[in-house]
């Protein structure tokens, strides 16, 4: 795989990030429903129309059919190719940053699931369950696989790093929010944030954790600013999943960069 021309190997990833994109928009739009994402296969949601294969390949499907139904021409949301080419976007970006590394494999799923995880968010103010736990499960285990091969590790973290991270990633925004809580009465974060924080803990470790909680605050103080000063009132609910993902995305990738520009400050 180390012999892969990079072009191919972008390309090749492009492909697969096509795919897997096609596959998050069902997850997308079916978890927070609490529908099977294996069944039924894919229909149009308006007519129950089944998408022939031809009519089920990533973006090209929806360009091809100007974004209706084969069947009852209802328009089909341009979020489903949007989707597609947000994910190849960034499985490319992804590889393209790691190279051929044995956690590339870590690397990608992470961002799949983050990034499923925070458009359901930003949909729906919701941090699905059936996303983060498994999320967590899965992160805790690829860091077991780091302990056979510790020079070229699956995982970007070892177990015992892993499991502080959960533990330090759920309990840190508890506290938080706890805190807040018994401030102003108010709630302020939900569960679900807990729980993706204790994903990027077991996936990335307790340092990534930290610095999480640092670029979501800039970045989600930041938006919100913005939320204010354009007059859109002091009571709107702002998802917080979004900025812990992203925060959680540019460390994995860069975390050298970030922590010189945090030190510096
Ligand atoms: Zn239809």
């Amino acid at each position: 795989m180390a012999n892969v021309p990079l072009p191919y190997f972008l390309a090749g990833l492009g492909i697969v990030g096509m795919m897997v994109g096609s596959f998050l928009n069902v997850v997308i739009y079916r978890v927070p429903n609490h529908q099977s994402i294996a069944y039924p296969p894919s229909q149009c949601p308006k007519c129950g129309h089944r998408l022939r294969p031809w009519e089920n390949i990533p973006v090209l499907s929806w360009v091809a059919l100007s974004g209706r139904c084969s069947s009852c021409k209802t328009s089909i949301s341009a979020q489903y190719p949007a989707i597609e080419i947000l994910t190849a976007a960034l499985t490319m970006l992804v590889g393209w940053q790691l190279g051929t590394v044995p956690h590339l494999l870590a690397a990608l799923l992470f961002t799949w699931a983050i990034l499923a995880l925070s458009v359901i968010d930003l949909k729906a103010q919701l941090l699905s369950d059936a996303i983060t736990k498994p999320g967590i499960i899965m992160g805790l285990c690829f860091s077991m696989l780091s302990l056979w091969h510790p020079a070229d590790a699956w995982a970007f973290v070892g177990p015992v790093n892993a499991v502080i991270g959960t533990i330090a990633g759920y309990g840190s925004l508890w506290l938080v929010a706890t805190a807040y809580r018994w401030r102003t009465g108010k709630t302020g974060m939900g569960g679900g944030d807990f729980k993706l924080l204790a994903m990027v803990g077991a996936w990335l470790g307790w340092q990534v954790v930290l610095m999480t909680i640092f670029l979501a605050a800039i970045t989600g103080g930041a938006v919100a600013l913005l939320y204010l000063l354009s007059g859109k009132g002091r009571h709107f609910a702002m998802p917080f999943g979004p900025y812990l993902a992203l925060g959680a995305w540019l460390m994995m990738l860069w975390p050298q960069p970030i922590i010189a520009v945090y030190l510096s400050l």
